[in-house]
Formats: C-alpha cells, sequence, structure tokens
C-alpha cells in the first residue's frame, strides 16, 4: 500500500473571495487545479476535495477539505437564507 505525501490547504484570511493557500509554499492554488477526488484523477488519499500547487519548485497535493468547510460555514448569505 502506498501512502502519498500531502499538505492541508490553508485559508487566505481577509481575502473578498474565498482564496486557498498551498500548506506547503503558501501560494495561491488556482481553481482550475481543485478538484473533487475521484475518478480518473483519483488519489490514494482520504480527502474529498484535492488541489494541486502549481509553483514550480513545489507542486505539493493538497488536501481542501478543512478549507472548504471553513468557507461554508463563514458564508453569511447562507446563514441568513435559513
Ligand atoms: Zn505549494
Amino acid at each position: 500500500m502506498s501512502q502519498h505525501e500531502y499538505f492541508i490547504a490553508l485559508l487566505a484570511k481577509g481575502s473578498a473571495v474565498p482564496t486557498l493557500l498551498c500548506g506547503h509554499c503558501n501560494s495561491t492554488l488556482s481553481r482550475a487545479k481543485i478538484f473533487r477526488n475521484e475518478g480518473r484523477n483519483r488519489f490514494d488519499i482520504a480527502c474529498q476535495t484535492l488541489g494541486l500547487c502549481s509553483a514550480d519548485d513545489c507542486g505539493a497535493v493538497n488536501c481542501c477539505d478543512e478549507a472548504m468547510a471553513e468557507i461554508d460555514s463563514s458564508e453569511p448569505i447562507r446563514k441568513m437564507a435559513s
């Protein structure tokens, strides 16, 4: 059984648009590089949403689950709608 090394993506504080940062080098994770951990993109990681760092010297695999959960829970419109 192989184990992939990965990092936990961070949510950038104080930005108007939710932005995820690489847990390794703190670069911004492009939305195009964030994907569901399923199908042919599947990584052997217990994580639903992954983000690949596009920094040349990094390329780390990031788990975005925690950061995504933080975005959801800090969304004021969603709270008002209920
Ligand atoms: Zn990185």
